[in-house]
């Protein structure tokens, strides 16, 4: 809890998100496309997007831009990060390459995540006080 609030005080970056007819700021995903990317590097990195948390959940459905399936109809974050839920369908499926960048976070994050110190103690005084 309290590592989230201090997550508030920055912006989440925004990852994924592709221009638009009336935006083109944002990237192309077919310029993005790595056909060489490794697969297992793909589906690892597909598999933390796709565990990602709900940040926000959409009306309509999002459909790929690069085959046109039904791709997802929420954002999902780490926290650090905001994408769309569908993101990991064109790193696995279309071979759409992210930053390095995110990649070193990635391995940061799951490395951190693999290092936590666990306490008990919380759980053990607070159980019971429904
Ligand atoms: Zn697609």
């Amino acid at each position: 809890m309290s590592e989230l609030r201090e997550g508030a005080d920055r912006p989440v970056r925004m990852l994924g998100f592709w221009g638009t007819s009336a935006d083109r700021t944002l990237p192309d995903p077919a310029d993005l496309v790595d056909a060489g990317w490794d697969e297992s590097e793909r589906e690892w990195v597909a598999g933390y997007l796709n565990d990602g948390q709900v940040a926000r959940s959409w009306m309509g459905a999002s459909r790929c831009r690069l085959c046109a399936c039904l791709n997802g109809t929420r954002d999902l974050t780490d926290g650090y990060y905001v994408w769309p839920e569908g993101l990991g369908h064109y790193v696995l499926d279309h071979g759409v390459r992210l930053p390095a960048e995110f990649l070193v976070h990635i391995e940061q994050r799951l490395q951190a995540l693999d290092e936590v110190v666990r306490d008990s103690s919380w759980w053990r005084r607070n159980a019971a006080r429904t």
